[in-house]
């Protein structure tokens, strides 16, 4: 049986820590209780939301008038060189579990926040390295069909930022399968550290944010890519320019608006210096969004998900 709770703030839910209330709210884990959620939201009409870690979401200061599904969850196990979690755990500790089972392949996402079915469904990576890579399969509740099914690999349709699911909303990840290879847990420790360090010297990871506001697009124009090997001497990877570099190059480093700013140290977070409203974030994005398009006809996209608005 789902436990409803009624007015619950959101912005504490949420690494940006903005956002207006949610009309209702529940705790889920696995697809019982989720499914009881999809039939309470479809009865009473409601429309639905799912959130993990809340690191890559931004709710509307009006919040969100139906029902919030928190994702929870606690299970991870390891079988060999298999590693299973839920969704709703957290992924450091999917990325530590892998580390203590002298598992190998997680190591660079440690310190990106938010859920293991938030980081499946997004394909987060860092240092070159995405999840994806290490995917056997993913479970996933179908909220049209209201049956569990599991999609291999192939099949989830894994891209830069993106999958399945995130084309395809009404399926909510349940649970994942990843292959990983041995390795040694003093090298791994030591590999995690590293890479926790090297995030926070290019960004306090504790800022009000949700990390890179847009993906990094991709770029044709021959000027701007010898722009940036001039400034950074390394080439553009894949043609994609650092949307970051590209929100610097059009001026905006720092730029506030209310209490939202374009980082100075890292121009694509764009942070909650205190007291910033979801409006002052989405203004600021906006703005972005039409210089970048202006001065260098290159269309950014948000990786951030808007919700309520
Ligand atoms: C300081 C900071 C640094 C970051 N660095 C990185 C980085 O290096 N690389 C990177 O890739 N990302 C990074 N991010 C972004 C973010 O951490 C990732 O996108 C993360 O994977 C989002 O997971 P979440 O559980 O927090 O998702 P949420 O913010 O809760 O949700 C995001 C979207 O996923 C959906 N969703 C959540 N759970 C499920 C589920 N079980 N099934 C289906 N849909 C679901 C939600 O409905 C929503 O649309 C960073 C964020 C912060 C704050």
């Amino acid at each position: 049986m789902i436990k409803l709770r009624e007015n619950v703030p959101l912005a504490p839910l949420t690494t940006f820590g903005v956002g207006g209330a949610a009309r209702y709210y529940s705790e889920v884990s696995g697809a019982i209780e989720l499914a009881e959620v999809f039939e309470y939201a479809e009865k009473n009409k409601l429309p639905l939301c799912i959130l993990g870690g809340g690191s890559n979401i931004l709710f509307s200061d009006k919040g969100f008038a139906g029902l919030v599904a928190h994702v929870v969850g606690t299970t991870v196990s390891v079988v060999g060189e298999q590693l299973s979690a839920s969704a709703g755990v957290s992924l450091l500790a999917v990325v530590t579990a892998a580390k203590d089972a002298e598992l190998q392949g997680l190591e660079k996402l440690a310190g990106i926040p938010g859920s293991f079915g938030g980081a499946i469904r997004g394909n987060a990576g860092a240092f070159g390295v995405e999840i994806s890579q290490c995917v056997v399969s993913v479970k996933a509740l179908d909220r049209d069909t209201g049956m569990v099914r599991e999609y291999h690999q192939a099949q989830c349709e894994f891209h830069y930022r993106s999958s399945l699911f995130k084309l395809h909303p009404q399926l909510v990840i349940l649970s994942a399968d990843l292959k990983l290879v041995p390795g040694k847990k003093e090298a791994l420790a030591r590999v995690m550290e590293e890479t926790i360090a090297a995030r926070e010297a290019k960004h306090p990871q504790a800022a009000k944010c949700a990390g890179s506001f847009f993906m990094n697009p991709t770029v044709t124009d021959t000027h701007l890519l010898g722009e940036f090997e001039k400034d950074n001497g390394i080439k553009a990877r894949d043609g994609k320019l650092p949307a970051g570099w590209l929100i610097d190059y059009v001026g905006l480093r720092g730029k506030k608006i209310g209490g939202a700013m374009v980082s100075d140290r890292h121009p694509n977070y764009l942070v909650n210096t205190g007291h910033a409203t979801a409006l002052d974030i989405v203004t600021l994005a906006s703005l972005v969004k039409t210089r970048v398009r202006d001065e260098l006809h290159i269309k950014l996209t948000e990786e951030v998900q808007y919700v309520g608005f």
